[in-house]
């Protein structure tokens, strides 16, 4: 299927079905051009988006970067114009996340999604700050330096909005997002 992907940086990567009319007007809203492609599954259109994130971390057709595209899946915001679009799954079946790479002794380096990120930005103190400088980067570069102190911090937050997000209506991506989010953070310190 054909589908119509834009970045609004308020939040998070909205994809509509190629021929939706609310492309134009998110393209002016979000002052993103859509990127256009033809995917036959929500993890393929993952897998071909974070392309070069992936990439930074592991190689992307490798079974730890699809599972990179799977845990990534919570970014983007499917609308209704693209119900059609199914789930997809990983050419090598169902695979652990891999550990992020470790900066250092001390302070761990994770990308985080823009729910988790918004939300540390509105408790405030330095995780927030951190955080909060990243944010005119938007979905696309808020990969973050941590101590152990702002780790914690920032896997208190993502279990807040889990749990919150679990309470509601629809959020299946999200919950999963945050979750990965928790996992990835406790498996760097591992
Ligand atoms: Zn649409």
């Amino acid at each position: 299927m054909k589908v119509a992907i834009i970045n609004t940086p308020a939040k998070g990567t909205e994809v509509h079905g190629a021929g939706c009319a609310d492309v134009k007007k998110s393209e002016k809203r979000n002052k993103d051009e859509a990127w256009v492609i033809d995917v036959d599954s929500k993890l393929e259109l993952s897998h071909t988006y974070w392309n070069d994130q992936i990439g930074d971390q592991v190689s992307p057709d490798s079974a730890e970067g699809w599972a990179t595209a799977e845990a990534w899946l919570g970014e983007f915001n499917f609308l209704p114009c693209c119900g059609d679009l199914a789930d997809g799954v990983s050419p090598f079946g169902t695979t652990e996340v891999p550990d992020l790479p470790v900066a250092d002794d001390k302070v761990i380096s994770v990308w985080v999604g823009w729910r988790v990120a918004d939300a540390a930005i509105a408790q405030g103190g330095t995780l927030g700050a951190k955080l909060e400088a990243r944010k005119p980067n938007a979905v696309l570069d808020r990969t973050v330096k941590l101590t152990k102190a702002e780790s914690e911090a920032l896997a208190a937050v993502a279990t807040q909005l889990e749990n919150e997000v679990l309470g509601s209506k629809g959020a299946g991506p999200v919950a999963y997002s945050c979750r990965t989010l928790r996992d990835r953070l406790a498996a760097a310190w591992a």
